[in-house]
């Protein structure tokens, strides 16, 4: 299965909702961008919120590393990469000549 968004758009939440890329909980009023998406098997329709930091994540050019190889961003994968970057970050920070 694979996973296609039909539309993104800039909301103000009516109520708390849970942001697809951290997985923090984001308060009612706040800005999100939400998602929607359906799968190719045509069988589900869902609507995914990203807050704003995962949404300028997704529209970067990271979004490649933060996607999987179909495209499809996992829960929590924003998180997973930035965790990962830096990481990576101060791994070669270490190691003095590279
Ligand atoms: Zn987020």
């Amino acid at each position: 299965m694979s996973v296609i968004e039909i539309s993104r758009k800039s909301v103000k939440t009516r109520k708390r909702h849970l942001c697809h890329g951290c997985q923090n909980v984001f308060d009612k009023g706040d800005k999100m961008t939400s998602s929607t998406n359906i799968d190719d098997l045509g069988d589900g329709i869902w609507t995914l919120y990203y807050c704003e930091w995962c949404t300028a994540m997704i529209e970067s050019r990271y979004l490649d590393d933060i996607a999987d190889i179909d495209g499809d961003i996992y829960e929590g994968s924003v998180t997973t990469w930035m965790e990962y970057f830096v990481a990576e970050y101060r791994h070669y920070r270490r190691e003095p000549g590279r």
